[in-house]
C-alpha cells in the first residue's frame, strides 16, 4: 500500500471514530460556526467535533504545526477535504482568518506576526471581518480612501468601509487603507490589521432583502493602529491584497460543494415535488430534464474543483483560475434555485408561518442570497474581465478589482 493510501485510511479511521453522526448532516440555517471571543455551541456534538479538529490542527491541515497547522502535505490536504466530503462531515469552523487572511500573511507576514496572528486562527479563538469595500470603491477596489496616517509608532485610521460581514460579531479586522494619498491609487495602499474594540470604531448593520443582515458599514474616527499591525511592505498592500483575494475567491468556488455542505438536493426536492414520473404532465418531465440536466452539472463541476486542486497546487500564478471557479459555481448556484423555485412553485416563496416547512423557509432565503454570491469577492462581470486578462490574455482595458 502507498504511502498517500495509508494516510487515507488512517484519516478515514480517525473521522469515522471522531466525527459525531450529528455532524454528518448538513449544516440548518444559523449552526455555523465562526470561533472568536464569542464562541458558543448548539449542542455537545458541536462542540466535541470542533475541539477535535482544533487539537488535530485540522483547522488549517497544510499549515506548518509550529502554527497550529496540521502539517499537512497538498496531497495529504487533498485527501482529507475528499474524506469529509465522503462523510458528510460539516465544517468544523468556518473563519475568514484561516480562509483568506492566514495564507498571505504565511507569505508576507513576519516571524512576529506569524507567531501572533496564526495559532489563534488555528484554535478558532479569533473572529475575522474583511474591510476591503467603500462606498465609492468596491469593484474598483483600489480607489478606495479609508486613510492611515504615520504618526511615528502608530498609524492613525479614518473613514469607512461598507458591505462588512458581521462586521458587528468580529473580533478583527483586516482592512485595506490609503497610507500615501500622493501615489497613484494602487501604490499607495497598505494592508493593516486591527481590533474591532480599538477606540473611535463603530459598527452599523446595513438590512438585507432577506430579512437578516449580515452586513454591517464600519466607520473609523481617528482609530490608533500600532505600526506592527502593518502586514508586508508600507504602500505595497496592493500585491497583498490581490493574492488574498485569490483566496477568498477559491473558498467561494467551494461554497455548498464542502465548506458549507448544500441543504437543498436537487433530485430529492424533485422527487418530492413533482407527481411522479408515471402520471407526470409534460411540463413536469421538463422541469425533471432540467433537475436532472443541473444535478449533472453540480457533480461536474464538484469533480472539477478537484482536478482544479491538483492542478492549482502546481501553478504560481492561480489567479485567473479562482475567477472562472468563482464565477461558474456562484452562476451555477443561482441557476439551480431558480429550477427548485419552478419546481416548488408558491412552496419555495414562504417567507414565515407554520403552512411551511423550515426547509421551504430556508430556501426562500437561500434563492435571495444566491444572487449575493455573484457580487460578494468581485462581481460576475468582474470576474469575467479578470478572466479575459488573465486567462485569455485579451488586450487589458479599464483597472478592476
Ligand atoms: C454577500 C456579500 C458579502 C460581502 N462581504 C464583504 C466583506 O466582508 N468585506 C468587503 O470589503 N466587501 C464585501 N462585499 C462587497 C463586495 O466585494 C462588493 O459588493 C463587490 O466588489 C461589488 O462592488 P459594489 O457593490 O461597490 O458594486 P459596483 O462596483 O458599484 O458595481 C455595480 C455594477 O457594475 C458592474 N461593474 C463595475 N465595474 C465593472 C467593470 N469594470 N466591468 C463590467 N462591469 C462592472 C458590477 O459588476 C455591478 O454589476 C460583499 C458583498 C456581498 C454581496
Amino acid at each position: 500500500m502507498s504511502t498517500i493510501d495509508e494516510f487515507r485510511k488512517e484519516v478515514r479511521a480517525w473521522l469515522e471514530a471522531n466525527c459525531p453522526p450529528a455532524m454528518r448532516t448538513p449544516t440548518p440555517e444559523g449552526a455555523l460556526i465562526f470561533g472568536g471571543r464569542k464562541l458558543s455551541f448548539q449542542s455537545d456534538d458541536q462542540r466535541l467535533w470542533f475541539e477535535r479538529m482544533r487539537d488535530k490542527g485540522w483547522f488549517a491541515p497544510d499549515w506548518p504545526a509550529e502554527y497550529g497547522g496540521g502539517g499537512l502535505s497538498a496531497e495529504q490536504t487533498a485527501v482529507l477535504e475528499a474524506e469529509m466530503r465522503r462523510l458528510h462531515c460539516r465544517p468544523a469552523q468556518i473563519n475568514l482568518g484561516i480562509w483568506m487572511l492566514g495564507p498571505v500573511i504565511l507569505e508576507f507576514g513576519t516571524e512576529e506576526q506569524k507567531q501572533a496572528l496564526l495559532r489563534p486562527m488555528t484554535r478558532g479563538g479569533i473572529r475575522w471581518c474583511q474591510g476591503f469595500s467603500e462606498p465609492n470603491a468596491g469593484s474598483d477596489l483600489a480607489s478606495l480612501k479609508t486613510s492611515a496616517v504615520d504618526q511615528g509608532d502608530h498609524f492613525l485610521v479614518n473613514g469607512t468601509k461598507i458591505w462588512t460581514s458581521y462586521g458587528d460579531k468580529s473580533d478583527w479586522m483586516y482592512a485595506l487603507v490609503r497610507t500615501d494619498p500622493a501615489a497613484p491609487k494602487h501604490q499607495g495602499i497598505s494592508l493593516i490589521v486591527l481590533d474591532m474594540q480599538s477606540p473611535g470604531i463603530t459598527v452599523t448593520p446595513i438590512d438585507l432583502i432577506s430579512g437578516k443582515s449580515s452586513f454591517c458599514q464600519v466607520f473609523f474616527d481617528n482609530v490608533k493602529v500600532p505600526k506592527s499591525q502593518l502586514i508586508g511592505p508600507l504602500h505595497g498592500g496592493w500585491t497583498l491584497a490581490k493574492a488574498l483575494l485569490q483566496h477568498e475567491r477559491r473558498a467561494m468556488s467551494k461554497f455548498g460543494e464542502f465548506s458549507l455542505p448544500t441543504h437543498f438536493d436537487l433530485m430529492s426536492l424533485a422527487e418530492r415535488y413533482l407527481p411522479p414520473a408515471g402520471t407526470a404532465a409534460p411540463v413536469d418531465m421538463a422541469l425533471r430534464a432540467r433537475a436532472v440536466a443541473m444535478s449533472m452539472e453540480e457533480h461536474s463541476y464538484t469533480l472539477t474543483v478537484q482536478r482544479m486542486g491538483e492542478e492549482m497546487r502546481a501553478r504560481h500564478n492561480v489567479s485567473g483560475l479562482m475567477s472562472i471557479m468563482k464565477l461558474v459555481h456562484s452562476e451555477q448556484e443561482k441557476d439551480k434555485f431558480e429550477i427548485l423555485l419552478d419546481l416548488m412553485g408558491h412552496r419555495a416563496l414562504g417567507w414565515e408561518g407554520d403552512e411551511f416547512t423550515d426547509q421551504e423557509l430556508a430556501l426562500t432565503k437561500a434563492w435571495l442570497g444566491s444572487f449575493a454570491q455573484t457580487i460578494a469577492g468581485g462581481s460576475s462581470e468582474v470576474q469575467l474581465n479578470v478572466i479575459a486578462k488573465r486567462v485569455l490574455e485579451l488586450p487589458e482595458g479599464k483597472q478592476s478589482k
